[in-house]
């Protein structure tokens, strides 16, 4: 008789401890979760359906519709009881003041229980929804970056075969203009081979490569001087006159991926330079230790960046429009690589200009061990 009270014991605390188990697992999952009754009341809901519905305090027993306040998501799990299939839509939801630009996009689903579920759950709909707003927002960005990949390089694909189908059919005889039509193609080319090598870097990081950082302490002094040396010839073939600083004080380590750290200086000093082809730029690179980050500045004194593109300098394709710019080479990739590569470091990267005075773009990244 002891032995039996004993195992009923042991098996109700064996079920407690089970039922807590599964309580916290189903708590824990960010999705929300309800269980509907066929009476359309709320038998369960876990934590997760507070992220959607901040304002609902004990729902269970109430209808569902008064606790979500969304005829769309109601008649999903209307439908999936009356069809006994189950269902699934993804809604927009406006979310005014939303930091993901007032939208959201919740997908509901809704999985009818079979009807050998135990009493009380005869009819009823396990609904889940799930936030896909990130989701849908990646999607979006993949799909705007291979349409603007395929138009720019379209653009002088088209160029170079509309003058190769001129030269062709003999519409230019001229020597001087065939002449010109060789430079331009030539410089069509050279921009078509720029896009498809930024391409190629922006994939490389984005194909989890990033995840592969060969992080170590490397001398910064030695990667910046690196760099000015590599753009000399960009500056002795151009009208820039630029000089150039480097100042890393007394401890120039910087912890991070030597390879990314060439391309980010490379395309920050790479465009002051070609930006002010005016003459006379200083162009200065500064690296100053503070106790958990490292902080580079590539500052120049040169033409700078108007307020108003400042916000979208980051954005891939994006030019600043000035009324030189049609000879300044350039993809409109090169500062969306850099703040790629910095975020891979888990660092920021921040830029302010006033024309004519200075432009200082600021890294920070961790340092080692923070
Ligand atoms: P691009 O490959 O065309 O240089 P980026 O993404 O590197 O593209 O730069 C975007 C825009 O920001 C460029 O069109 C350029 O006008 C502007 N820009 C970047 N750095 C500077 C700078 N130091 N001075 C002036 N303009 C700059």
């Amino acid at each position: 008789m002891a032995r039996q009270k004993r195992d009923e014991e042991v098996f109700l605390q064996h079920s407690q401890r089970r039922g807590e188990m599964l309580h916290r697992l189903v708590d824990g999952i960010d999705d929300g979760l309800f269980i509907v009754g066929n009476d359309q009341q709320i038998l369960f809901a876990n934590r997760g359906v507070l992220r959607f519905f901040p304002s609902i305090a004990d729902p269970v027993g109430r209808p569902f519709l008064e606790c979500v306040r969304d005829h769309r998501i109601a008649e999903v799990v209307a439908n999936g009881a009356r069809s006994g299939r189950r269902l699934r839509e993804e809604l927009l939801v406006s979310m005014p003041g939303d930091s993901m630009g007032g939208e959201r996009v919740y997908s509901v689903e809704a999985v009818p229980l079979s009807s050998n579920e135990p009493a009380g759950l005869d009819g009823a709909v396990l609904v889940i929804l799930r936030d896909e707003t990130q989701k849908h927002h990646l999607e979006k960005i993949r799909k705007d970056f291979v349409a603007n990949a395929s138009h720019e390089l379209r653009t002088p694909l088209s160029i170079i075969i509309g003058y190769l189908e001129n030269l062709k059919e003999g519409d230019i005889t001229d020597p001087v203009e065939i002449q010109r039509a060789f430079t331009l193609m030539k410089k069509h080319g050279d921009r078509l081979a720029s896009i498809v090598e930024d391409l190629l870097v922006i994939s490389r990081m984005e194909s989890g490569q990033t995840e592969a950082l060969r992080l170590e302490v490397f001398n910064f002094d030695a990667c910046a001087q690196d760099v000015v040396h590599r753009l000399s010839p960009m500056v002795a073939n151009s009208k820039s006159r630029a000089s150039f600083k480097v100042d890393t004080g007394e401890d120039p380590s910087v912890f991070g991926d030597r390879f990314y750290w060439d391309q980010i200086l490379f395309n920050l000093v790479g465009n002051a330079i070609k930006e002010n082809q005016g003459g006379g730029v200083k162009i200065v690179v500064r690296l100053r230790q503070e106790p958990e980050f490292s902080v580079i500045e590539v500052r120049d004194d040169g033409v700078g960046i108007p307020l108003a593109d400042l916000p979208f300098v980051f954005k891939r394709f994006y030019r600043v429009a000035r009324h030189h710019s049609q000879e300044i080479k350039g993809t409109g990739l090169g500062l969306s690589i850099v703040k790629r590569a910095v975020e891979a470091h888990h660092g920021t990267i921040s830029v302010h200009s006033k024309p004519g005075v200075e432009t200082v773009f600021t890294i920070r990244v961790p340092r080692k061990g923070s």
